[in-house]
């Protein structure tokens, strides 16, 4: 929790994915239309479609829940609340039926097959079962393989995606692990999310300041305990 955000590539390698010369460019399965790396367009293309929220509706439920507890909707402090609500969850939830492994842009590197490592990633996401928010952050590390990379701010965009959406924090850990398999096809994959969820804070048990740590690992950080240690190890630096 005083943990900064921080990125860092454990390596020898050179921090600046290169950008040219991508010699096994047709073995990179990552979904990128804009990627400078002239990446396959790919099958998730269409479930890269954005939902339309129905924002009229949303603002309707809004104002029913105003009503329910008893507010009177036509006082001027709440006349523009419905439809300001109705924007704040088409902002928090945009990322609804997109999958995260579309921001992964795949990029060459040969003999990249050090650990990166990107530390305390901030996300605000929603919680499913309050549509309260949880906050807090993400340490996503992975082996690369075959030089398969991506940059470091494609990682942050991953998190981010996985956090737009209605979301649980063990489901949204998996879901950037798996991003990270299906665009990166690395060696191992680790992510470790540590969270704060208002609706422990604020209501039901009311504890404040209580984080909820989830981890996930896959391919050889999950076979290999010393690989995972060692990464472990690097994550508390
Ligand atoms: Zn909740």
């Amino acid at each position: 929790m005083n943990q900064k955000p921080e990125s860092t590539i454990f390596s020898e390698a050179k921090h600046s994915a290169t950008r040219e010369g991508h010699k096994r460019i047709n073995t990179c399965i990552s979904f990128a239309p804009n990627s400078s790396a002239g990446v396959i367009p790919s099958k998730t293309e269409s479930s890269k479609a954005q939902q339309v929220p129905d924002m009229e509706k949303m603002a309707l439920g809004v104002k029913l829940i105003l009503e329910a507890v008893g507010e009177d909707v036509n006082r001027p402090g709440l006349l523009d609340t419905p439809s300001r609500v109705a924007r704040m969850y088409r902002e928090l939830l945009y990322g609804t039926g997109i999958n995260p492994a579309s921001e992964v842009t795949c990029e060459f590197e040969e003999g990249s097959e050090d650990p990166v490592i990107v530390k305390g990633i901030p996300f605000a996401t929603v919680c499913e079962h309050h549509m309260v928010p949880f906050v807090g952050k993400a340490d996503v590390a992975y082996i690369p393989k075959d030089g398969r990379i991506t940059g470091l701010s494609k990682i942050a965009r991953v998190v981010e995606l996985a956090a737009r959406r209605l979301q649980v924090q063990e489901r949204m850990t998996a879901e950037i692990a798996d991003a990270m398999v299906e665009a990166l096809q690395p060696q191992g994959v680790l992510v470790i999310l540590n969270a704060e969820h208002l609706c422990m804070s604020i209501r039901g048990i009311k504890k404040p300041g209580s984080m909820t740590t989830t981890m996930t690992t896959r391919g050889l950080l999950k076979e290999d305990r010393n690989a995972r240690l060692e990464i472990m190890q690097l994550l508390e630096r």
